[in-house]
């Protein structure tokens, strides 16, 4: 049996794999077990920012597999304690809690907030239309998109979905009750999609108004992607809380609640918890690629090669203008918004040895790996104009 007819009889059907059997990476390369090679522009998902077999990642992993893999948040464990320290210092936010995914984080974001409500009168938390946030129940009564919420309710009570992007809408879905609102400054699942400066003003505005928490959700915008440490940063936001995970833990599940001095106290010991969560070899890891992050000064190349990336996007769209729609993004998050399903031109790109994704249905999504060079990129869009050109010619 191939490995694809294995992997269907053996799975829940919840993934539509590709038939692309991943044998090794290297740096921007995935190589299959039949020796083609293809450069990713996905990275995993935003979790592979370093690309792949990053040696000082490699050997944090080693070392500390070696010394232990496991023993229980009941112990002291350094490679916690230190990741932590440094992403406080980083942030500016003073607690962090470790978790294994985006998922968790978000769950036990929403559990900070309850808590921080229940002490102070506040009950509701309002999100976003098409906003993603994961797929447990928490972070599903977060969305509003029946793909992902369809024959999975009852979702939790006091939740509240406001119009995205939307000053007026979000002044009438917040008052004195608002316990949240949880954002992603950029959709990443929902098409790469930025608020506007307006909306920031608004939010911030309400925020003092109302008092409630901000929680920005930085799973996939986060750790460097966008140019900044955050994404929330260009707009001057100041969550409470920040959710993150995909890139921190090099590869290994590792997810993390960062929180503010508004929610420092709230937790006391018992009330949340994690077998896994903070695994010391994917905090080990997570160290690297903070180390990696400022040592090859991925955040400014990021900043860089973004700006590369979406302008030449942009150039495209001018030379497609029936197929593009819009070109949106920060630093290395950039969407192609199409005026046709895109799955085609991500098949025709990976038939040219080059690995996208597509969202929202016609969204083009680029996720590379921080360390994406410009040749990467002209390679990119070399292929895309073939892909368009070929697309535009079937549809005239
Ligand atoms: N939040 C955002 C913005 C995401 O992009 C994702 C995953 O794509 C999640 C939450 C869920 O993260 P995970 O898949 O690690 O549970």
């Amino acid at each position: 049996m191939k490995r694809l007819e294995r992997e269907h009889s053996a799975f829940f059907h919840t993934y539509k794999r590709i038939p692309l059997d991943i044998e090794r990476g290297r740096g921007m390369e995935l190589v299959t077990s039949g020796g083609k090679r293809y450069l990713d522009m996905f990275s995993g998902l935003a979790v592979n920012a370093l690309g792949y077999g990053n040696p000082a990642v490699v050997a944090a992993i080693r070392k500390q597999a070696g010394l232990y893999t496991h023993v229980s948040n009941y112990y002291l464990q350094e490679p916690q304690i230190r990741l932590a320290e440094l992403l406080v210092r980083r942030t500016g936010l003073p607690r962090v809690f470790f978790c294994n995914s985006g998922t968790e984080a978000v769950e036990g974001a929403i559990k900070i907030v309850r808590r921080w409500g229940s002490l102070n009168g506040k009950a509701e938390i309002v999100s976003f239309t098409n906003s993603f946030h994961g797929r447990t129940m928490g972070a599903l009564s977060l969305m509003d998109r029946p793909r992902y919420r369809e024959g999975f309710g009852p979702f939790l009570e006091d939740f509240r979905v406001a119009p995205f992007d939307d000053p007026a809408g979000l002044q009438h879905a917040v008052n004195r009750k608002t316990a949240a609102v949880v954002l992603e400054v950029i959709q990443g699942e929902g098409g790469i999609r930025p608020i506007s400066e307006a909306f920031a003003s608004a939010l911030k505005q309400l925020q003092t108004q109302h008092g409630f928490l901000l929680v920005a959700d930085e799973i996939q915008s986060g750790v460097g992607r966008t140019g900044s440490f955050f994404a929330f940063e260009r707009y001057g936001l100041r969550p409470d809380i920040v959710v993150i995970a995909k890139p921190i833990g090099g590869g290994l599940p590792l997810g993390a609640i960062l929180g503010g001095p508004a929610v420092a106290r709230i937790l006391e010991p018992g009330m949340h918890g994690t077998t896994f969560g903070g695994n010391p070899v994917a905090c080990a890891a997570g160290i690297a690629v903070l180390a990696e992050i400022d040592r090859k000064k991925l955040m400014t190349h990021a900043a860089a090669m973004g700006h590369l990336l979406l302008s030449e996007l942009r150039t495209l769209a001018t030379e497609f203008p029936t197929l593009v729609r819009d070109v949106r993004g920060a630093g290395l998050m950039a969407g192609m918004e199409l005026s046709v399903e895109c799955e085609p031109a991500v098949v025709a790109m990976r038939d040219r040895g080059i690995l996208i994704n597509g969202t929202d249905r016609t969204v083009l999504r680029f996720l590379p790996p921080l360390i994406v060079q410009a040749i990467h990129i002209k390679r990119t869009v070399k292929a895309l104009r073939e892909v368009l050109g070929e697309m535009a010619a079937r549809k005239s």
